[in-house]
């Protein structure tokens, strides 16, 4: 079993959709990266200059990255952002455009793929895991999922079957949820981990490729290209 594997497997452990989870975990590690390690880097300066300082989702992340742990702060981002505000004024004194594609953003997709594919690539192993799990995927993963095992020629009934059980079962959870609310019931709350579990389902989790509708034209160019 390769190291991919193997970490791959461990986000099943948990909640919500696996592929979301890795994708949450490789933003936060793409962003911490940059403030680290790249803040004077020529070339990932040169790259986010191109979008004029990432996507506006991503922007924002890196704002609160920065702030939320005590050994970046606000200097490196500072520096950064004093560059994208000379490149932006400079734009305007030339009518130059700037609309070029988030760096993160490209790095999500890209990663996003490769997850897919590795599950595409050991469909009965992956098949069992989550089986096993407590995991749930995202509508949006679930069907690039799909979609890359018909592309392989390979069943999808027993994915389907399973991941059916499982939205039944979040179903029932959640009208639980919601019955819990009468004043009849001693259990006011229960399941309330399904309301939040349900949105993930149908929305996937807070990250660039479940919220790039809209925003980033590169993300959705590169969508198209990738996935239609
Ligand atoms: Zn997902
Ligand atoms: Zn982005």
């Amino acid at each position: 079993m390769s190291l991919v594997t193997i970490r791959l497997k461990e986000h099943f452990k948990g909640h919500g959709c696996p592929v979301c989870s890795v994708l949450k975990e490789f933003e936060k590690r793409e962003m911490e990266n940059i403030l680290y390690e790249h803040v004077n880097s020529p070339h990932v300066r040169a790259e986010i200059r191109k979008s004029l300082g990432l996507c506006p989702y991503h922007a924002w992340a890196l704002f609160e990255t920065a702030y939320s742990n005590p050994l970046l702060g606000p200097l490196g981002i500072s520096v950064i952002y004093d560059d994208m505000l000379s490149t932006f004024i400079r734009s305007i004194e030339q009518e130059a455009n700037l609309d070029g594609e988030c760096l993160i953003c490209r790095h999500s997709l890209e990663r996003e793929k490769d997850v897919v594919d590795e599950i595409a690539s050991h469909p009965e192993e992956f098949t069992r895991i989550y089986r096993e799990s407590s995991a749930i995927f995202c509508k949006r993963h679930y069907e690039l999922i799909v979609k890359a095992l018909k592309e392989r020629g390979i069943d999808t009934s027993e994915l389907k079957e399973v991941h059916l059980k499982k939205l039944r079962s979040l179903e029932r959870a959640l009208s639980e949820f919601i019955d819990s609310y009468d004043y009849r019931s001693k259990e006011t709350g229960k399941n309330a981990w399904a309301l939040p579990e349900t949105i993930e389902v149908l929305k996937g989790k807070r990250t660039a490729v479940s919220l790039g509708d809209g925003r980033c034209s590169a993300l959705k160019k590169r969508r198209l290209l990738k996935f239609l």
